[in-house]
């Protein structure tokens, strides 16, 4: 089999699974050996799923075979490892939760399996998906295929990395604060963030429950309307799930887009961003303009305080999600006597630094006498901050920004200074306090050879808009399909 149909995407891949030139067992075996020759340099993966990802492959050749295919059947495909899996070890990146199997899957996970695509594993990713660059991960960091010495950005770094390094076809990850967006740019793959209630999260180990969502990593756009379209809707599982029609994604591509209004917020083009993804940011937004769009500068005044206002939000909500982690339900458990020492040494032992410091930080944020100090302040901001958006979104139909301010930093660059670490959110986190839905897209590289990407951003439940555009753009640039010389 050869290398270049590892290159494939979903969509390149369907004429040949239906046509029978390829089945999906060879492509997973295929993938699977790339894995097992590669994967202990990138250390994309936590958990692979050999015997599954073949059971499950040669059933979709059945269904294929039957003429009952869809999109994605057949597909080898990866879940960030913090989407809870029937029987398949959830490990959320942490020693407290290493042996634990689930006993059902998630929402997301379970329409993958109806849809008939093939679980090669479970992807690498910053413990209880806190940080920006995989770092914080139990099972080490993953490693960016642009540059081994980089990061692959977080929390979703696995998810981000193994679609550039063609390990999986395609994966899911999740984004709280930037957690899809950031490690989509640094790896040079598409990422997408959908609205806040666009996917069902039942089953996503929660961290920040107000802003978490799960979605898409792909090669290219299409791929990402593919799976958008697998996973999202309504779910009487999760309340805050929207009951609205999914509409066609792949369908609204090849939109033109004459006379959209692009708005370009003042806020996110700062001194302090590198100069070579300043250009190429502003590269893309001159295409659009030949594209046919008009060009509108708008500002979004509050953007300064989403940093601080986010990790009050974030770490409240961690504190209190956490805490259901008491060894006695699930995962590890230090017996040390009486029931209070066996919390506090379970906690102590299989708690990283960074889950620790987001605890403490939130329980103080929650505490009597500085609730309303802190997180009620927050609430209020946020709230600022969602304002700026919906007037923005008056005048104009997307906003484009850069998704970070650098390009992929070097491992250990940041991991002795928190604050800096968190400022490398800065543009991705206020689209979470909006519950907006957000896409990362490759567009340039640095004379390093360093992915750069895009940040387009819509308003509530409009992925179409969203896709439609990037798919404009990525039609008529050269980026689509770049990948790193892994292979
Ligand atoms: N990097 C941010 C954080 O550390 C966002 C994480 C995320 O989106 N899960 O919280």
């Amino acid at each position: 089999m050869s290398a270049d149909l590892l290159t494939k995407t979903a969509h390149e891949l369907r004429p040949l699974l239906d046509s029978g030139e390829i089945t999906s067992v060879e492509l997973t075996k295929a993938y699977l050996d790339r894995i097992s020759a590669a994967d202990d340099k990138f250390n994309h993966y936590i958990t692979v799923t050999g015997d599954t990802a073949l059971e499950m492959a040669k059933s979709a050749d059945e269904t294929i075979a039957a003429g009952s295919a869809g999109p994605l059947t057949g597909i080898p495909i990866a879940l960030k490892d913090v989407l809870v899996t029937e029987d398949i070890r959830t490990t959320c990146g942490s020693k407290i939760l290493e042996n634990f199997n689930p006993p059902y899957d998630g929402t997301a996970v379970a329409k993958l399996k109806e849809a008939g695509a093939v679980f090669l594993g479970k992807l690498n990713m910053d413990e209880f998906a806190m940080g920006s660059s995989n770092e914080n991960s139990a099972f080490g960091p993953a490693k960016n295929p642009w540059d081994i010495g980089r990061v692959t950005g977080g929390s979703s770094g696995g998810s981000a990395a193994s679609v550039a390094a063609r390990q999986a076809v395609m994966t899911l990850g999740t984004d709280t604060g930037g957690s899809i967006r950031q490690p989509a740019a640094f790896c040079g793959v598409v990422g997408m963030k959908p609205t806040y209630g666009r996917v069902s999260r039942y089953g996503l180990i929660a961290f920040a429950s107000s802003l978490d969502q799960i979605g898409p990593f792909t090669q290219d756009v299409t791929d990402a309307a593919l799976l958008l379209g697998a996973v999202a809707g309504d779910d009487p599982r999760d309340s805050t799930t929207i009951d609205a029609p999914v509409p066609d994604y792949v369908a609204a591509l090849g939109k033109e887009i004459k006379g959209l209004k692009v708005g370009v917020p003042r806020e996110y083009f700062i001194e302090g961003t590198d100069p070579e993804i300043d250009k190429a940011v502003r590269d893309s937004i001159s295409k659009l303009e030949e594209l046919g769009a008009e060009i509108v500068e708008v500002s979004l005044p509050h953007t300064d305080y989403a940093v601080a206002v986010y990790y009050l939000i974030a770490t409240a909500e961690a504190s209190s999600n956490l805490a259901r982690f008491d060894s006695v339900r699930f995962g590890l458990r230090e017996s040390a006597g009486d029931l209070i020492s066996t919390y506090t040494a379970t906690r102590a032992a299989g708690f990283g630094e960074e889950v620790k410091r987001r605890i403490m930080l939130g329980t103080y944020a929650l505490s009597a006498g500085y609730y309303d100090a802190y997180y009620l302040r927050a609430q209020k901001v946020r709230r600022l901050i969602a304002k700026d958006f919906s007037e923005a979104f008056e005048k104009v139909d997307i906003l484009c920004s850069p998704v970070t301010p650098t390009t992929a930093f070097k491992v250990g660059e940041k991991t002795d200074d928190p604050l800096k670490m968190y400022l490398s959110d800065i543009f991705t986190i206020p689209l979470n306090l909006a519950g907006l839905p957000g896409l990362s897209m490759p567009c340039g590289f640095t004379n390093d050879g360093l992915p750069i990407g895009l940040q387009l951003m819509a308003n509530h439940f409009d992925e179409s808009t969203l896709l439609s555009t990037a798919y404009a753009l990525e039609q008529a640039t050269p980026w689509r399909g770049r990948l790193p010389e892994v292979l």
